[in-house]
C-alpha cells in the first residue's frame, strides 16, 4: 500500500480540509496521513473562527512523520499563517525532490473569511517553484498573479504566470466557479512553454457544495501516490468529484457536503 500525506487545516464537519482528504485517499487505496496546520470553527453554513497550530509543533509533526513514513506523494492545503507556511517549507527541506508535491493554494472560504493571512500570500507564491502541481480556483488564481482570468486566453496567462515566473511544474486552474462551463484549464512545463489542455465539464446543476477544491487536489495527491501520470490523475480526480458532487447530501443546515463513497 502506498501512502499519501495532506498537510491541511482541520474541518470539523468532515466536508473540506484534512478530514475529507483523508476520506479521498482512502476511496484511491492509500494510507492517508495528516498534518494539521490549523483549527478551524465550522459549519455547512461558514467558518466562524481559524486558529493556527504552532508553528514550531507543525514543524515537529513534518520531521517525525516524514522520518517514519515517506510518503509517495504530498498535499499541502491550508496553511493559515506567514509562520505556520515558514515552518512547513522547512519540515518538506528533507522531501525528495522526486516526490510529487500537489499545493492547493487555499486563500479564502467560500464565505470570503480568509483560510491564509494575506502577508503570507507572496510567501506561498515563492515555495510554488517546489509544487509539482498548483491547483487554484479562479479567484485564486486572479489573486496571486495579478491576471484578469474572465477569458481563456487570461487563464492561459494566468497558468504561464504559475509556471514560468514562479516555477511550479504545472497549473490547474479550476472553472467551478466561473458563470457557464466549469472547463478546467490544465497546463504543464514544455521545452518551449507550457503545454495547454482544456479539460471540458459540463455543470452540475445544484445547490452549492462545500470542499471540491479540497477533494480535487486529493485525489490528485492519491492518484499520483498510486503512480499515476499527472495528465491521468487530473483526470481521474476530476471525474471522482464530478461523481461525488453529484450525489452530495444535504446533511447540514447549509452547503452540502460531497458524497465520497
Ligand atoms: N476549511 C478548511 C480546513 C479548508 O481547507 C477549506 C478549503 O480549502 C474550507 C474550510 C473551505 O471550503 P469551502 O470553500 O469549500 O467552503
Amino acid at each position: 500500500m502506498q501512502t499519501a500525506l495532506t498537510i491541511a487545516g482541520s474541518d470539523p464537519t468532515g466536508g473540506a480540509g484534512l478530514q475529507a482528504d483523508l476520506q479521498v485517499f482512502r476511496r484511491f487505496e492509500i494510507h492517508g496521513c495528516g498534518v494539521v496546520t490549523a483549527l478551524t470553527v465550522q459549519d455547512t453554513s461558514g467558518v466562524r473562527q481559524v486558529l493556527p497550530v504552532f508553528p514550531s509543533v507543525v514543524l515537529d509533526q513534518l520531521r517525525v512523520l516524514l522520518a517514519d513514513l515517506p510518503p509517495s506523494a504530498v498535499k499541502i492545503g491550508m496553511l493559515a499563517s506567514d509562520d505556520v507556511l515558514r515552518n512547513v517549507v522547512l519540515g518538506l527541506a528533507t522531501l525528495p525532490e522526486t516526490t510529487p508535491l500537489v499545493i492547493d493554494p487555499v486563500l479564502r472560504a467560500s464565505d470570503g473569511s480568509f483560510l491564509l493571512e494575506k502577508r503570507a500570500w507572496s510567501g506561498l507564491c515563492e515555495f510554488l517553484s517546489r509544487a509539482s502541481l498548483v491547483t487554484p480556483n479562479l479567484e485564486e488564481a486572479a489573486e496571486l498573479t495579478g491576471t484578469d482570468v474572465s477569458s481563456e486566453a487570461g487563464c492561459e496567462a494566468a497558468a504561464r504566470v504559475f509556471i514560468t515566473e514562479m516555477g511550479a511544474g504545472a497549473a490547474l486552474l479550476t472553472g467551478g466557479h466561473r458563470d457557464g462551463a466549469p472547463d478546467d484549464l490544465l497546463a504543464i512545463r514544455g521545452d518551449n512553454g507550457p503545454l495547454f489542455r482544456w479539460l471540458r465539464a459540463d455543470r452540475i446543476e445544484s445547490a452549492p457544495a462545500h470542499g471540491t477544491g479540497c477533494a480535487l487536489s486529493a485525489a490528485i495527491t492519491a492518484a499520483l501516490a498510486a503512480g499515476r501520470s499527472l495528465e491521468e490523475a487530473t483526470l481521474e480526480a476530476q471525474a471522482f468529484v464530478q461523481s461525488a458532487l453529484r450525489r452530495a447530501q444535504p446533511l447540514g443546515g447549509g452547503a452540502r457536503l460531497l458524497d465520497f463513497s
